[in-house]
């Protein structure tokens, strides 16, 4: 299997795109530690699936808004499993809302999960990771296409996901590491249902009118996160449906 010996940290692995990814990279063979903030027993649950397929796993409570904790988080995934080599910067919230309606206070909020939780799980896993180590981000279409009013603060927060990749692909690149960013479009998870407000005028923009699985974002990250991928770098890839053509 392409991640036979590899170690896994996925934030945010307790549901949705988390964790399909960690469930993913279990079955390519890799050990993985995901985060959770809320849902303590989702996490358990995704811990069990992936022990049963014969990986080692472990789910750590970490707020991803609390920097010192996913900074705790990293730690514990090497102190537990020896090493790290993948990184997953999944966790995230969303937020729909006019700007009259937006509070410095969701600004806040908002901005310390998406970007400035990515920015500490990356910097605590920096450290860790050798010639081959991944960090593999998911962003949001909204950086390419916003479909709609209301979306200021979200795509503030996952555009931010651009530069970062891209500065980070540079910083991390001579020492083997490569940075990526998946941008899903709309995909039917707890954040964003198939069958919620908002699905049918997102549907309506992709090529395929539907929403994508959870797994189809998955599939792309554990391409990232083979050795295959390794001269593929500060790229950015969408996984929606054509959402931004
Ligand atoms: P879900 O709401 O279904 O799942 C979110 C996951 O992130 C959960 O595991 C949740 O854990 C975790 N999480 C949320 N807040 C925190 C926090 N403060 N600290 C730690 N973990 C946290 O969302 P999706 O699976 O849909 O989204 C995953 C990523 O994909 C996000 O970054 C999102 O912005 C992005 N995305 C999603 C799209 C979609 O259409 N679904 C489209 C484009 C991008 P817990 O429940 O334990 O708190």
């Amino acid at each position: 299997m392409t991640l036979d010996g590899k170690v896994a940290l996925v934030t945010g692995g307790s549901r949705g795109i988390g964790a399909a990814t960690a469930l993913r990279l279990a079955g390519e063979g890799a050990d993985v530690a995901l985060t959770y903030h809320s849902s303590g027993e989702k996490a358990a649950e995704i811990v069990d699936r992936i022990k049963a397929l014969g990986r080692r796993a472990l789910a750590i409570e970490a707020d991803s808004a609390d920097a010192d904790a996913v900074t705790r988080a990293v730690d514990a995934t090497v102190a537990e499993f020896g090493r790290l080599d993948i990184l997953v910067n999944n966790a995230g919230v969303g937020f729909v809302g006019p700007l009259e309606a937006t509070g410095i206070d969701d600004v806040d909020r908002v901005l310390a999960v998406n970007v400035r939780g990515v920015f500490a799980a990356t910097k605590a896993a920096a450290g860790h990771l050798g010639d081959g180590g991944r960090v593999i981000t998911i962003g949001s279409c909204v950086a390419e296409r916003v479909p709609g009013p209301g979306m200021a603060l979200y795509a503030l927060s996952k555009t931010a996901m651009v530069g970062l990749t891209k500065a980070l692909a540079r910083e991390l690149g001579p020492r083997g590491v490569t940075v990526n960013l998946v941008q899903p479009g709309p995909t039917d998870t707890d954040m964003n249902p198939a069958d919620g407000p908002y699905a049918a005028d997102q549907r309506s923009l992709t090529v395929f009118d539907r929403y994508g699985e959870a797994a189809e974002v998955a599939d792309t990250v554990a391409y990232l996160a083979a050795p295959g991928s390794g001269y593929v770098t500060a790229a950015i890839l969408s996984v929606d449906g054509g959402h931004a053509a």
